[in-house]
C-alpha cells in the first residue's frame, strides 16, 4: 500500500479497534469481491461519502464498499482531484479494443464468437 494517506480524519477511523469489525463486516456483505470489477482477493473498504466531509458515516454499512486496491486507488485519485480518466483517451481505447479481435479473427478464420 504505498499510498499517500491524505487526509488525517480517516487515519484515526482506520486505526481504530471499531473500523476493523465494521470493515469485517462490509467485506463479508460483499461477498469477498470488489464491487466494482468483481476481483477478488486483497480487498480495501472504501468510503462513499468521505470520512473528511461525512465524520458520520465513517462506520456505517451503506455508506461503505469492498473495492480491489487498484479500484479503490483510482477512486481516491479522482476523489482528490488527481487522476481524473480524460474521456477522449477512454475513446480510442475503446475503439481500440473493438478494433482487435476483428483483425484476429479475420487473420485466424475461426468462427464468430
Ligand atoms: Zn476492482
Amino acid at each position: 500500500m504505498g499510498m499517500k494517506r491524505h487526509d488525517r480524519h480517516s487515519q484515526a477511523v482506520i486505526r481504530s479497534a471499531r473500523w476493523k469489525a465494521v470493515r469485517l463486516a462490509v467485506k463479508r456483505r460483499d461477498g469477498w469481491k470488489c464491487v466494482e470489477c468483481g476481483k477478488a482477493g486483497r480487498l480495501e473498504v472504501h468510503h462513499v461519502q468521505p470520512v473528511r466531509t461525512h465524520p458520520e458515516l465513517a462506520f456505517e454499512l451503506s455508506n461503505l464498499k469492498s473495492l480491489c486496491p487498484s479500484c479503490h486507488s483510482r477512486r481516491t485519485r479522482i476523489e482528490i482531484g488527481l487522476g481524473q480518466e480524460n474521456p477522449a483517451r477512454e475513446a480510442w481505447k475503446r475503439l481500440v479494443a473493438e478494433l482487435q479481435p476483428k483483425t484476429l479473427q479475420a487473420a485466424k478464420d475461426t468462427p464468430h464468437a
